[in-house]
């Protein structure tokens, strides 16, 4: 870069020189300046046209210097690379910036980590660190893989990954995800994931991925560019040839006129000042913890009018409470403590709260298989016996006799077959789930709908408190993403989900949205947009900023077009100074990059 700005600050006094001097001397200065700041464009356009890509931007440039020169205006050929290169240089700056703001979430990588190994503390390198490793983390460092707190308390600055600027306090037995600043005291934290498979990395994966993915504005230009380049090559010869005959200009004043009309078309404005605004927009929701996966999907976000949602985890908080327990046999104690057991190895929200609730610590040791039913529950075998956790669905397909419990979410437990009674518990809806619906319904979404495996009383209490439209209840996961595949036509459908039993359904919407998705890494990639930082309201607000990142593509669109096309005539036609069509050139590019950064401010 600095390298960059020396160069053309030099080209550019060897410039002045140049018109400031006559005949030879100048013509060397001129010569000096050119080799200086056109040289590598020159080299560039022949190296493209030698891979068989030419009649790019370089081409343009080159084509349009080297002619100036020949003509014998050797400023205007000059200044045409010169002022070329500045308004490349303003754009690598841009580019740079917006991908700033991505990239303070690159920032998230440890390079070190710390774990105890026969009673000592070692460093090793995070991608070192395996499952069930213990961890030490001390104040000022970053968590270095997903995992759960063993000893110690603290609190957490998450704000690179969620955008939440208070600090999250957190003690034995809660979970601390990669990425994670741990600001106070030192935790021993038991290693859940491996580096390679951390919440970290799973970002950052997206991240370098998310470029990939084009919106069609971005692919329209690219097509564009491809035409339209030829295009104004052949126009420029037309006009040089033509031209003598039609008007009593001669033969050097047509070309210049080809030449100018040549510098203003070059396509730069729009080539960069587009990708520049999608990507502002997608670091401006990256800043507030949201992660969109592409330009394709500002696109699709903004257009969206209909979203489905699931019920646990996703409209309702997932901080369940018991209501009811209800023992045949053991006391309710111990049939608390079973059901944790069993649900040892999910990571359900159910199975998360029965763990917490039950306050046992688990001997691992007893179980020896344990099974998810995705939309029934979980089996897991205890000490030899078969332990089954779950809906009244579960217990009807192992046939056995429950009680009919018509309230709440009921978890049957049965053991080798037999029938040991029920737990109720009940969630709270998400207190900003109310707001968050209506306000996509004021923006114009138009349908809301609620898929859930849980009853339909359940589904019906939780759908009216919310605002939602309509529901389905007592679906499994596969019919809720048949629900998803049968809504889909038209119009964008967003589906959000809690990523952890709906990936089917978040794979099939158009938009798959998953909350809370840190640390579980299948929901990072398994969806388009993740809300990171576990809030609602933050699908209506990035749906409102994917309108204003498409507006601010478009209006770069519009604007790009509009001066180069008046100023291609003015040029072309009427004969404005090529001086002129320099300015006109640069002027475009920096104002249309300009207003792409803007993209980066964006309100949230
Ligand atoms: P939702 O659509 O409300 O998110 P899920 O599809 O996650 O519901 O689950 C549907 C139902 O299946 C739950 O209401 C519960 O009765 C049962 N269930 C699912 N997973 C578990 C589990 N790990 N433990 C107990 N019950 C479960
Ligand atoms: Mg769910």
């Amino acid at each position: 870069m600095k390298k960059k700005i020396a160069k053309l600050c030099v080209s550019f006094a060897l410039l002045m020189g140049g018109i400031a001097t006559s005949g030879t001397v100048s013509l060397i200065l001129c010569i000096a300046a050119f080799l200086l700041c056109g040289a590598e464009v020159v080299i560039n356009a022949v190296k493209n046209i030698l891979s068989g890509e030419f009649l790019d931007e370089c081409f343009l440039m080159s084509l349009a210097s080297v002619a100036a020169f020949l003509t014998g205006q050797y400023p205007e050929a000059v200044a045409i690379m010169l002022f070329y290169g500045v308004g490349e240089l303003f754009c690598d700056h841009a580019t740079e910036r917006s991908r700033d703001s991505v990239a303070h979430l690159m920032d998230l990588k440890t390079e070190e980590a710390y774990i105890k190994k026969d009673g000592s503390v070692i460093k090793v390198d995070p991608s070192e660190i395996k499952v069930g490793d213990t961890v030490v983390v001390s104040a000022g460092q970053k968590v270095p893989v997903d995992g759960k707190i063993i000893s110690g308390s603290t609190s957490f600055d998450t704000s690179s990954l969620t955008g939440e600027s208070i600090p999250r306090d957190a003690a034995a037995g809660d979970t601390a995800v990669s990425g994670f600043i741990n600001l106070t005291g030192t935790v021993e934290i038991e290693a859940a994931a491996t580096f390679e498979d951390s919440t970290v990395s799973s970002i950052l994966k997206l991240i370098e991925e998310s470029t990939d993915k084009k919106s069609h504005a971005e692919k329209f230009i690219t097509k564009f560019a491809k035409y339209y380049t030829p295009a104004v090559v052949l126009g420029a010869v037309l006009i040089a040839a033509i031209t003598p005959f039609v008007t009593d200009l001669n033969l050097s004043e047509s070309i210049t006129r080809a030449l100018s009309f040549l510098v203003v078309s070059c396509p730069c404005a729009l080539l960069i000042s587009v990708p520049v605004a999608f990507f502002g927009g997608i670091g401006a929701a990256a800043k507030h913890g949201v992660l969109i996966q592409g330009s394709n999907m500002i696109e699709a976000l903004a257009k969206a009018d209909k979203a489905m949602f699931d019920k646990t985890g996703t409209l309702t908080d997932g901080t369940f409470h018991v209501s009811r327990i209800h023992s045949e046999h053991l006391s309710e104690n111990e049939l608390l403590k079973l059901a944790a057991y069993a649900e040892y190895n999910s990571t359900h929200p159910i199975s998360v709260f029965i763990k917490k609730e039950s306050g046992i610590e688990i001997d691992a040791g007893r179980i020896s298989s344990s099974e998810e039913m995705s939309g029934y529950g979980v089996c897991t075998v205890i000490d030899g016996k078969r332990v089954l956790v779950g809906n009244q669905k579960l217990m009807k397909k192992e046939s056995i006799t429950c009680a009919a419990v018509e309230t709440g979410c009921v978890l049957h437990v049965a053991s080798d077959g037999v029938y040991e009674g029920y737990i109720v518990i009940s969630d709270r809806i998400r207190p900003e789930a109310p707001k968050a619906i209506r306000k996509l319904h004021e923006i114009g979404v138009s349908k809301t709908v609620m898929l859930t495996g849980d009853t339909e009383s359940a589904a019906e209490k939780v759908a009216k408190a919310a605002g939602i439209d309509e529901f389905k209840a007592n679906l499994l996961p596969n019919d809720k993403s048949a629900e998803v595949e049968k809504a889909l036509s038209g119009n964008p459908l967003i589906f959000v989900g809690d990523g952890i039993n709906d990936a089917p359904s978040i794979a099939r919407a158009d938009i798959g949205v998953s909350m809370g998705g840190l640390g579980s890494d299948a929901a990072i990639s398994a969806s388009d947009v993740v809300l990171m930082n576990d809030r609602l309201e933050s699908l209506p607000k990035t749906i409102l900023l994917s309108r204003k990142t498409i507006r601010i593509a478009k209006e770069n669109i519009v604007l790009s077009l509009f001066v180069k096309f008046a100023v291609m005539i003015l040029c072309g036609f009427f004969g404005a100074d090529l001086w002129y069509a320099i300015f006109a050139d640069v002027g475009v590019c920096i104002l249309a990059v300009l207003n792409a950064l803007r993209t980066l401010k964006l309100k949230f």
